[in-house]
């Protein structure tokens, strides 16, 4: 089972932020910055494009809720970003999306 399927089933700790019925969102371990989250369906698919447009939907939701808690942060600006492919940079091999909150004074290129 892969790492983000234990952290789904609670087999692993994590820092979660949101969850529902299908989805759970935690604080990413090696954050870009403070409040960094990866949304995640509690179902394994490989990456984003293999998950079904009703699951799609949950997603979104979901990265709403946690745009909506992370304010207390007071960030700037967020990007929103899921890399598909080892080419692209994808390390775990089970769709998620990284929320990342932006602040006024740092970098913004993700
Ligand atoms: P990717 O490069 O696949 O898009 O992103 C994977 C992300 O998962 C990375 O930002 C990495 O820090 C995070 N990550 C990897 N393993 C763990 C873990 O065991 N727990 C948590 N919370 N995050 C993880
Ligand atoms: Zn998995």
């Amino acid at each position: 089972m892969c790492i983000f399927c234990k952290i789904a089933k609670k087999e692993e700790k994590a820092y979660v932020v949101y969850e529902s019925d299908n989805v759970i969102a935690f604080l990413d371990i090696n954050p870009l910055s403070k409040g960094h989250t990866l949304v995640i369906p509690k179902e394994h698919y490989e990456n984003l494009l293999e998950v079904p447009s009703d699951l799609a939907k949950d997603l979104h939701e979901a990265i709403k809720a946690v745009c909506e808690k992370l304010k207390v942060f007071n960030p700037a600006g967020f990007n929103i970003v899921s890399n598909i492919g080892k080419q692209a940079g994808q390390v775990i091999m089970h769709a998620h999306i990284h929320v990342i909150p932006r602040y006024e004074d740092e970098e913004t290129r993700p």
